[in-house]
């Protein structure tokens, strides 16, 4: 099976021209003009549209079981959401709480996604305890091709890990070129702060960022990068939110620190008045670390336009309304999440490179390149090259749509970015070189992705 792609201008993290795209198979192999076609040859034509390589979302959560429920997307359903979008390739967080057994429930987390998914998927795998049996797990799930870690220094008892554990799970990463990724807060400060809210009858949504302020998510950032500066390891802080935190990240990162930044779209486009509303309306904006006052953004913005925030991810993870009602009594009850899977994409291109706020290479490099190559996946995904996995994005920034609950993929009664605008949108969507989307509709194979065995990328010599 071939497949060419016409006329369309091509846009990586570091080029853009125009040229066609000859795919054979599942591969990328050729790049030119007047390329000579074998009959029967599929043509996309992408006149007046951008080929970018595949979107690539670093941190998704699927299969979740949290605070009491289940979240509620299926691999079938967060699938077919990310490639409406654009998304060729997702990397789920695997989390096992602390009483479960690490190699069981990476089984468990494979298992669910194996032959469910519509484009291909990879995993981080959460280290949520380290007891005798961890280090040869572990060794186990980096060998079975899942080669970076997930921490959490927040959920007291449940994800969250000890000064101990962290330091054995960055030594062993170290040792074995695995990146470790953080989620950066404070358990014990937001446990109290918690307890204290609660005790004085702040119980509404409204609190939920207060129990987890900025200064919070600033002191796990510094405590995350001591440690992978002490330990010589490779660190990702996942959905850094807030200027303060991006402050310590910076500053580890000038010292030489090998850390990499994500911040994910809701922390860019939302902010915490949001919570203020009245009922489940502010329910459906509880996450953790929480959305942020709104001067928030404009650090976040030129962070990524500089390149010190490295990537943008989602942290998708959809609870519906009445799930998200759990929380009516308590704040500490609303399950944490907002999905966004689906509009990554779209938004980040029609909010940033649109209003000039980011180029499109940078685009392109945060949403994609920097994610394949920080986690081992870079050249078979992230670029536009012969070679590479024919996942290709043709991008129509013509298009003008309106994000709708009713028109949504996610599996989810609410859409967190309801009515916002969008300018350009994925038109059509390959992977491996089958057309998965066109005009903006699934027409692929529900069942065409594939698990992702990536090498260890990590620089494993000295101490
Ligand atoms: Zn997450």
């Amino acid at each position: 099976m071939a497949l060419l792609i016409q006329n369309g201008e091509i846009v990586t993290a570091d080029s853009r021209y125009f040229a066609d795209i000859f795919v054979e198979d599942e591969t990328i192999t050729r790049i030119g003009s007047n390329l000579e076609l074998p009959p029967g040859t599929e043509v996309v034509d992408a006149r007046g549209c951008l080929i970018c390589p595949g979107f690539i979302n670093p941190h998704v959560h699927i299969y979740l079981p949290f605070m009491a429920t289940f979240a509620k997307d299926t691999h079938e359903t967060a699938s077919i959401a990310a490639l409406m979008g654009g998304t060729t390739t997702f990397i789920e967080m695997c989390c096992p709480s602390r009483l479960d057994h690490a190699l069981d429930s990476y089984y468990l987390w494979k298992e669910k996604a194996h032959n469910h998914s519509a484009c291909d998927y990879a995993f981080h795998m959460g280290v949520t305890r380290w007891n005798d049996e961890t280090e040869s797990q572990l060794r186990r799930i980096v060998a079975d091709g899942t080669s970076s870690f997930k921490v959490f220094l927040a959920y007291k008892n449940f994800f969250g890990i000890e000064d101990t554990e962290l330091f054995q799970t960055l030594r062993l990463g170290k040792e074995m070129g695995v990146i470790t990724a953080a989620h950066c807060e404070n358990a014990e400060i937001v446990s109290r702060l918690q307890t204290y809210l609660l005790s004085v009858g702040k119980t509404g949504p409204e609190w939920h960022e207060p129990s987890r302020p900025e200064t919070v998510e600033a002191a796990g950032t510094h405590r995350f990068a001591a440690f992978v500066e002490l330990t010589k390891a490779q660190g990702y802080v996942v959905h850094l939110s807030c200027a303060p935190a991006l402050e310590e990240a910076a500053r580890a990162k000038q010292r030489g620190v090998r850390l990499a930044i994500e911040s994910v779209l809701p922390h860019f486009l939302l902010d915490n008045s949001l919570t203020e509303q009245p009922g489940v309306e502010a329910m459906k904006y509880v996450m953790s670390p929480p959305l942020r006052d709104r001067r928030n953004h404009r650090s976040l913005w030129n962070g990524l336009r500089s390149g010190i925030i490295d990537t943008v991810g989602t942290d998708h993870c959809p609870f519906d309304l009445a799930q998200k009602g759990l929380g009516e009594l308590a704040f500490t009850d609303i399950p944490n999440g907002i999905p966004g899977i689906e509009e990554r994409v779209s938004l980040m291109y029609t909010r940033g490179v649109v209003t000039g706020q980011i180029d499109i290479h940078r685009f392109v490099d945060a949403l994609s390149t920097r994610a394949a190559k920080l986690f081992g996946l870079f050249p078979r995904k992230g670029t536009i090259a012969p070679g590479s996995d024919a996942d290709l994005v043709v991008f129509d920034p013509t298009y003008r749509g309106i994000i709708s609950v009713k028109t949504q993929h996610t599996q989810n009664d609410y859409n967190a970015f309801e009515e916002f605008g969008v300018k350009g949108r994925a038109s059509v969507v390959t992977v491996r070189g089958k057309v998965q989307v066109r005009d903006g509709v699934f027409v692929g194979d529900r069942f065409r992705g594939r698990f992702l065995a990536r090498e260890p990328i990590g620089d494993t010599h000295g101490e």
